[in-house]
């Protein structure tokens, strides 16, 4: 009986997910075959990810960068797309697997494209979630495609609850390093830069998420990927400051008993129980060695410290498109501290103001239909870049 090979695509995989994604398919090579990569910038290891693992086609979505990825590919049998309709071009390939792992709310169309066609989609774009997780939820019903969460909290959730009876979890705890300003002082973080901010403590991410994790602007979108996932309300999610990143989430259950996901921090465990659909793979990592560990920490996050998970309560509570809003506002605001022309707490201000400015004018309680979170996703843009020079 010979191997049965599942066809593949990484959207996203010169990235942080992509690349681990990749180590992951290159340790079993001929399980795999890889139809489909994209990228961006970075159209160097775009190209030299599609030779190695022998590519059908790829997409760089920095429409400027096409001529010269075209360029480097041309001894290659790979194909060549350009532009945000090139990464749509490679999601729209039939395969059984796709890897969405582009940064931002631009794998929101990608990674529709991919559930529509039928693929089980492996999800580290959060933001899609956030965005638009009815959409996401609904196509995948619809095609009788998994959806299945990358980001480690929510596999670790969802190993959690793998076996329970539904009703029976009363509660979840997803927990937060702090990221790189955890022992600063509300005051001391008036005057963080960029690049300290993107200095991650336990884990090797991506640039922004980074960031992300140290406003804890990521946790924020995660207690709303949580809500998504797993259908659960404000309440039944908490959030601790957990330093170590060695337990990523606990679940309780109605009998008081709750189960804990300890593991390293590292994303290709996560990836590789979606990469082999909830099966385990031997990814012959150090375990945790919990005696010389000794102690395991939690603490309450305080919330004065980080305004943007209390807003994040709020957003998750309104549902709506408050989700898609609240995205594109903290997108734009990123944008800005990453040039430098707002604060690091003021990131956390501008959203704000943009959340009161569109709940007041009541465009936040629409159905969560495409077009309506497309339109959201540009009008929060825009209220968001008036109120960067007033913080
Ligand atoms: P990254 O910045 O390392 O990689 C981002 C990828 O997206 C790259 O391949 C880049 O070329 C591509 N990209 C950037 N802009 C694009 C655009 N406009 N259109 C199409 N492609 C574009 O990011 P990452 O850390 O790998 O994160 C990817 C996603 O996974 C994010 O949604 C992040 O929140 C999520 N995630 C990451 C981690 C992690 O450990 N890195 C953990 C959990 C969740
Ligand atoms: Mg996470």
């Amino acid at each position: 009986m010979g191997i049965l090979v599942k066809n593949i695509s990484i959207l996203g995989a010169t990235g942080s997910i992509g690349q681990n994604t990749l180590d992951l398919v290159l340790r079993e090579r001929d399980k795999f075959n890889v139809v489909g990569l994209t990228g961006s910038d970075n159209i160097e290891l775009l190209a030299e990810s599609a030779i190695k693992l022998k590519a059908d086609v790829v997409a760089t979505a920095n429409e400027s960068k096409f001529n010269d990825l075209r360029e480097i590919l041309k001894k290659y049998q790979i194909e060549v797309c350009g532009g945000a309709t090139g990464v749509l071009e490679v999601a729209s390939r039939q395969v059984d697997w796709v890897m969405s792992a582009i940064v931002g709310s631009a794998g929101l169309l990608p990674g529709l494209r991919a559930l529509e066609t039928g693929a089980n989609l492996a999800l580290a774009n959060k933001e899609s979630m956030v965005a638009a997780g009815p959409i996401m939820k609904k196509i995948a019903k619809m095609k009788s495609a998994k959806l299945m969460p990358v980001d480690s909290e929510h596999s670790a959730i969802a190993q959690l609850i793998r076996g329970e009876e539904r009703d029976s979890l009363s509660k979840i705890i997803i927990t937060a390093s702090g990221g790189a300003f955890k022992n600063l002082t509300k005051a001391e973080l008036i005057d963080v830069t960029p690049d300290q901010a993107a200095q991650h403590p336990n884990w090797n991410m991506g640039k922004r998420i980074t960031i992300d994790s140290a406003s804890l602007f990521n946790k924020a979108l995660e207690i709303i990927e949580a809500k998504e996932f797993f259908d659960l309300k404000s309440s039944d999610i908490e959030v601790l400051i957990h330093p170590q990143s060695l337990v990523h989430a606990i679940a309780s259950f109605c009998d008081g008993g709750m189960k804990a996901h300890i593991g390293p921090p590292d994303m290709r465990h996560a990836i590789a129980y979606a990469l082999y659909e909830e099966k385990r793979f031997n990814l012959t990592m150090p375990e945790v060695n919990l005696a010389e560990v000794g102690t395991l920490k939690f603490e309450k996050p305080d919330m004065s410290k980080y305004p943007a998970l209390e807003l994040g309560y709020e957003v998750l509570a309104q549902g709506g498109l408050a989700g898609a809003a609240f995205n594109a506002a903290k997108e734009e605001a990123l944008d800005n501290f990453l040039d430098r022309k707002l604060s690091f707490l003021g990131m956390a201000d501008v959203v704000r103001a943009t959340m009161d400015e569109l709940s007041s004018k009541n465009h936040l309680s629409s159905e969560v239909e495409l077009e309506a979170v497309i339109e959201i996703d540009l009008q929060a843009r825009s209220v968001a870049k008036k109120f960067v020079g007033k913080y």
